[in-house]
């Protein structure tokens, strides 16, 4: 199971998700700024071309975890990277690796980290929250 993982992890290419995120968020930039397309409408046509990109990534995605044959024998699930620390399926909850063979999970930086740390984030989230709500009532008043 753990040469399937990997073998997934190298044959999905995380650059080339890079490179076509950056292409999408590229795409306003260019229609406006290049094809000189109205703003809304390069955002229409963004929102199209980011949409089709994650469906075909998904499915992408889906095609080579059947390859590299991380699916359930049970129920012919897709397995995901949590099956080395769960060992189920997540479709059928089948047992697929016995306890032994299971990694720890992970501790999560946020539940087990500073509560000061963690106030901090919340409160620089809370500002930019209201600061984005701020900008964005501005910008529609001046329209
Ligand atoms: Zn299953």
């Amino acid at each position: 199971m753990e040469a399937r993982l990997a073998a997934l992890r190298e044959r999905e290419k995380p650059a080339l998700g890079f490179a076509v995120a950056g292409g999408v968020i590229a795409i306003p930039v260019i229609l406006t700024a290049l094809l000189q397309m109205e703003r809304r409408s390069a955002i229409y046509v963004t929102v199209i071309i980011g949409s089709a990109a994650l469906l075909l990534w998904q499915r992408r995605h889906l095609q080579l975890t059947r390859d590299v044959g991380l699916i359930c024998p049970l129920c012919g699930a897709e397995q995901s990277m949590a099956l080395p620390y769960l060992g189920r399926c997540p479709s059928c909850q089948a047992v697929l690796l016995a306890p032994s063979d299971r990694r720890p999970i992970p501790k999560s930086p946020i539940t087990d980290g500073s509560v000061l740390r963690n106030v901090t984030g919340a409160v620089v989230l809370i500002v930019l929250l209201a600061w984005s709500l701020y900008e964005l009532a501005r910008v529609i008043r001046h329209r």
